[in-house]
């Protein structure tokens, strides 16, 4: 639907990213005229330049890895090889079709899609330069314009040689080696996936250890398969700066250096709240650029509303998405609040990891006396099918109530295994509700009911606990 100038809506949102759309769609069937403003690409850096692009490419690399096992199945294979160009346009098709169905939504909707950049003019009035050039009224306004890779003054991104993580998705041939500056979810993600594809890579971290936002049970098991797939991992440095030679030179704060033919930077994103006109609209964000909203995803002016990476520390689409969908409720006069005990997270490494709710640091930091059950996936026989022993998962339990306070689970599958951990924390169930429930066997997702046999000190399919004499 084309936008005429001086266009009046119920609903305007600026940004169509996993946050945007999503409260676009509600307050569209919530039956207000909604306007989603969208300067680039629907669908955001999840769908064009994140979650949808690297999982297709880590899909690929997971298939490569899986034939590469193949003789260890009985099956032989010959020599595998794989072009990783193919492999990029694949890529390039699945976002594709999916940014196709996904405007498809928005117009079945009867959403206007206006394309072009949009800045506030008042608390009510957006214009937007671009495709259309209009200047739009609406009562209720929903920013979600997301963020961007960081660019940093020592590091003279050139794209060719020197990445962030929107140009390493766009290479269409591998280097031979990459050192990662930043050992967090996309570094180690990229790590992963180019690791696997026979890329030498080394990963730079500031800080004591990778992850070092995830519990440190859990960057232990990563650090651990990461040196057994030849990652050089080196922590606790600073990178001063990169130079390109005839491929980057990395110098590190004690004057060491660690050359290679490519370098990814993925040390943080900055938020893209700096030049929309929020002044215009009176709201003024935080040093580091964050929009401060209550549990109604409303900012301190009324009828503005802000979700997604610029509204929480949470930087997850799915995240974006629920907050999205409450602010859509409570923008068009349906309450709801957002709550953020029970958000699933997920790092697409292999081995996955994924955890959700607290860690036994975190719950013993807010005062649980918490323990946790802990079970490793060599004792499954599903995992010894598949040739999937290494990992865990782990359960955090609140040891007065019984009630589950958190998850992690590190192996095969982790990403969907997560989900049931979601629902358990999220309807604060205790740890008997899960030795209650029939897990199916033989599948990983057993995995969890015996860690909460082993919370229970009732393991089953490990040895108790030596008897005290
Ligand atoms: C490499 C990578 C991998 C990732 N993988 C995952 C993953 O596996 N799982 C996960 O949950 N998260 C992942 N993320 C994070 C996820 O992509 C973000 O958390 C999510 O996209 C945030 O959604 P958003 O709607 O807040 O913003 P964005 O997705 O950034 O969308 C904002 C949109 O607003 C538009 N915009 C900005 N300013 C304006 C303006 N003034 N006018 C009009 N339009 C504007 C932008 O063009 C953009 O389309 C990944 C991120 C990266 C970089």
């Amino acid at each position: 639907m084309a936008a005429s100038k001086q266009s009046r809506f119920d609903v305007a949102v600026l940004g169509g990213g996993p946050g945007g759309y999503p409260a676009a769609i509600r307050a569209a069937q919530n039956g207000k005229k909604v306007a989603l403003i969208e300067a680039k690409q629907v669908g955001g850096t999840c769908l064009n330049r994140g979650c949808i692009p690297s999982k297709t490419l880590i899909a690929g690399a997971e298939v490569l890895h899986k034939i590469q096992e193949a003789d260890q199945f009985g099956i032989s294979v010959g020599k595998v090889s794989f072009d990783y160009a193919k492999m990029v346009d694949r890529k390039e098709d699945v976002v594709d079709k999916i940014r196709k169905s996904l405007s498809g939504l928005i117009a079945a909707n009867q959403i206007t899609l206006i394309k072009g950049f949009g800045k506030f003019t008042s608390p009510r009035t957006i214009k937007v330069q671009g495709e259309d050039n209009v200047e739009i009224y609406a009562d209720k306004i929903i920013i979600a314009t997301g963020s961007e890779p960081r660019n940093i003054a020592a590091f003279p991104f050139d794209y060719k040689k020197i990445h962030d993580s929107t140009s390493i998705l766009e290479l269409r041939t591998l280097p031979k080696s990459l050192v990662i500056v930043g050992g967090g979810v996309i570094g180690c993600e990229f790590a992963s996936l180019f690791s696997t594809l026979g890329v030498k890579v080394s990963v730079l971290e500031m800080l004591a250890r990778i992850l070092p936002m995830e519990a440190e049970v859990v960057s232990k098991e990563l650090s651990k398969a990461f040196t057994k797939k030849g990652i050089h991992i080196e922590t606790g440095v600073k990178v001063e700066g990169i130079e390109v030679t005839s491929g980057v030179k990395v110098t590190l704060g004690d004057g060491k250096y660690i050359e290679a033919e490519s370098a990814l930077v993925a040390v943080g994103r900055s938020l893209n709240t700096h030049n929309i006109g929020l002044e215009k609209a009176g709201i003024s964000p935080l040093a580091n650029g964050m929009l401060e909203v209550d549990t109604s995803m409303q900012t301190k002016v009324s009828g503005i509303f802000a979700v997604g990476d610029i509204s929480s520390k949470w930087w997850l689409a799915h995240v974006a998405t629920h907050q999205g969908i409450v602010a859509a409720d409570n923008a068009t006069s349906k309450l709801a609040t957002m709550h953020y005990n029970a958000i699933p997270s997920v790092i697409f490494t292999t081995p996955e990891i994924a955890t959700v709710g607290l860690s036994l640091e975190a719950a013993l930091e807010k005062g649980y006396k918490a323990k946790v059950g802990h079970f490793p996936f060599q004792a499954l026989g599903k995992s010894q099918a598949a040739l999937e022993v290494d990992g865990f998962s782990q359960i955090v339990i609140d040891q007065t109530t019984g009630q589950v306070l958190g998850a992690q689970v590190v192996g095969k599958e982790a990403a969907t295994l997560i989900a049931e951990m979601a629902i358990v924390i999220a309807n604060e169930l205790t740890v008997e509700c899960i030795t209650e429930t029939i897990h199916a066997h033989p599948t990983i997702s057993e995995s969890w009911m015996e860690s909460a046999f082993i919370g229970e000190n009732l393991p089953l399919h490990w040895p108790p606990k030596p008897k005290a004499k």
